[in-house]
């Protein structure tokens, strides 16, 4: 996630929210009703660290990618919401995301 207003997570799992059906036909046969659904991802917070890459001459040099901590904090987050996918990298120096150059490529 990115932008404004918006944040940082890894995406621990995706889940499945559905009405449950409560008809009383429904719990003999299998229900086909069209129930409301919606698709979300369990995400952990990651924070922007306050220590970012060294800027040279005073200006950031690096754009592409931002140094982050884990937070501990899950949330349930719309996967409609979710606005692009980065790269995460943990290395011993701390966890860094990376924007990646094709933002639509599929594996
Ligand atoms: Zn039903």
């Amino acid at each position: 996630m990115d932008s404004n207003n918006n944040y940082y997570g890894t995406v621990h799992t995706y889940v499945k929210v559905q009405e449950k059906c409560l008809k009383a036909i429904c719990s003999e046969q299998r229900c086909c009703c069209d129930l409301a659904c919606q698709y979300l991802a369990i995400v952990e917070v990651l924070e922007r660290d306050v220590e970012q890459l060294p800027k040279y001459r005073g200006r950031t040099v690096v754009h592409h990618i931002t140094k982050v901590k884990t937070s501990n904090r899950l949330m349930a987050v719309p996967v409609v919401n979710i606005m692009r996918k980065l790269l995460k990298v943990d290395v011993s120096s701390g966890c860094f995301l990376c924007s990646l150059p094709n933002p639509y490529e599929k594996d």
